[in-house]
């Protein structure tokens, strides 16, 4: 009945119903998560979302937002019990207006991340948002997930790039203001209360967005070092001997490093001698003078082993791809468990230090494949589980090293979801970790919005 409705409003060629038509929009990106999906539903417009909406409110049946599905807490999976919808929102694709001299654009929801991008240089402008999934990922998704990536030390995250959504609540009301006011402090900032809610409180179905000048050169450089301690130092000289045009300081470790070398097609090192940590750094300065000079300092002081400067783009996208490819290549490796935490930068080296002994002392088998935007304090700290373990013995060891990152994570008043988000998979934690009052403060916001619960029910809170 549901689905005659819905078939009714998007076109019977916009619902999915088989399970092979319906398997890539319940599996999540690793195969670890598979849920069950009534339908997939896929409108083209604002108005067929709304009416979606609130045929799913009239029937009270959960609806699952969805973008990329590239997500890595199965946050726009559906549960198990097959009622559930998945809504879509690959064909809301358009840009809906680029204006240059205002330095912004409106793009819809299901945008792949790197289309804006393209739509922005094409304008003479940079948004400047930008991941290891930005092929796949969705704009809609970036902001419901306030996704971080590379740039955030120079321009922010998601919620940093947004001047107005446009989003369609749970009973089908739609909210719409794609001003591109800079400033604005008119009541409530409610555009925010939606970023970062992982589909929870509305649907995002278009943003304005804000760009910035094309930086007139890019310079990047590989550097090994000995410790990754030393990487805090090292981008704190960096950033201020090119006063602050560090764009991105992308932290390696050597066990990720080599998982790239020998899974991804031509990845090769930069360097003939092995080095236990590396960063990659990309600056926007117009020469390399100072990244060079900086750089020699560094290798004079001890603070890095060797260094190396990209000679062309090509070189540089070489560099980048050692980087993007590592979440890929993990999953050829050892069973690997991950944590994308956060600390304050200030006390990363701490993290590290006691975080390294926890986990000598007690699993000596397990391997760190750390990796991470460390100038932002967000660390990828991904642990391989020796082969040799059984199901049984990853289950319980596993959640034992989870636990004392996570209580290390907390003692360095740091978080256990940097850029991830929360989702299904980290629910419970949120419930065990998050401040008591905070939580209260999440539901009595959901229950406003969302009274009837069917916005992407089970997930976050
Ligand atoms: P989905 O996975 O489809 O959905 C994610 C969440 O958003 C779900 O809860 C979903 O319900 C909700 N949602 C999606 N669209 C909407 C909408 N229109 N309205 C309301 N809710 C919606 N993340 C980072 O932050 N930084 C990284 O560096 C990074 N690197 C990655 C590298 C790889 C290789 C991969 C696979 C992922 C990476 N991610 C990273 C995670 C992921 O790409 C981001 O979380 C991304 O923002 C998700 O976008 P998506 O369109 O795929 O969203
Ligand atoms: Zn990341």
């Amino acid at each position: 009945m549901l689905l005659e409705e819905l078939e009714k409003i998007v076109g019977p060629r916009a619902i999915k119903t088989t399970a092979d038509a319906v398997h890539p929009h319940v599996t999540e990106w690793r195969g670890q998560v598979e849920g069950k999906a009534a339908a997939v539903v896929q409108p083209a417009s604002t108005a067929e979302v709304v009416a979606v909406m609130r045929h799913c409110l009239a029937h009270s049946v959960g609806v699952v937002p969805q973008g990329g599905n590239t997500g890595l807490c199965a946050g726009g999976i559906p549960d198990e019990s097959g009622t559930q919808i998945v809504l879509s929102l690959t064909r809301l694709n358009r840009i809906r207006a680029i204006d240059a001299d205002d330095f912004s654009l409106v793009a819809e929801a299901g945008c792949v991340l790197s289309d804006i991008q393209d739509s922005a240089q094409r304008a003479g402008r940079l948004f400047p948002l930008s991941l290891g999934a930005e092929g796949t990922c969705q704009i809609g998704g970036n902001l419901a997930t306030n996704a971080g990536g590379i740039n955030v030390l120079r321009y922010g995250t998601a919620r940093s790039q947004v001047l107005g959504l446009e989003v369609v609540l749970a009973d089908g009301t739609l909210w719409s203001d794609l001003r591109t006011l800079r400033k604005n402090t008119a009541g409530y900032d409610l555009k925010q209360l939606f970023v970062g809610s992982e589909g929870t409180l509305g649907i995002i179905t278009a943003a304005s967005l804000k760009l910035y000048p094309r930086p007139a050169a890019a310079q990047t450089a590989f550097v090994a070092i000995d410790d990754a301690k030393d990487a805090v130092p090292l981008l704190a000289n960096l950033r201020g001997a090119l006063d602050d045009q560090v764009q991105a300081f992308e932290l390696i470790s050597e066990v990720a490093f080599d998982f790239v070398l020998r899974h991804v097609d031509g990845a090769r090192s930069p360097f003939d001698s092995r080095s236990p940590w590396y960063v990659l750094i990309e600056t926007t300065a117009a020469t390399t003078d100072a990244l060079e000079a900086s750089l020699m300092e560094a290798l004079r002081t001890g603070l890095a082993r060797d260094a190396t400067i990209a000679k062309s783009g090509a070189e540089a996208a070489e560099l980048w791809r050692l980087r993007h490819s590592i979440s890929e290549a993990e999953k050829h490796e050892a069973p690997i468990l991950k944590h994308d935490i956060s600390v304050p930068v200030g006390r990363m080296a701490e993290f590290l230090d006691r975080s390294r002994a926890e986990l000598r002392a007690n699993w000596p088998e397990a391997t760190l494949v750390a990796f991470g935007h460390v100038g932002d304090g967000n660390l990828h700290y991904n642990v391989a589980l020796p082969k040799t373990w059984d199901d049984a013995q990853r289950t319980a060891e596993g959640a034992r090293i989870t636990q004392s990152v996570y209580a290390l994570t907390g003692t360095c008043g740091g978080s256990f979801s940097a850029e991830h988000g929360v989702g299904r998979t980290k629910r419970d934690l949120l419930r065990t970790l998050g401040d008591p009052t905070g939580l209260d403060m999440m539901r009595a916001v959901k229950s406003a919005l969302d009274p009837r619960g069917i916005l992407n029910p089970g997930k976050v809170i």
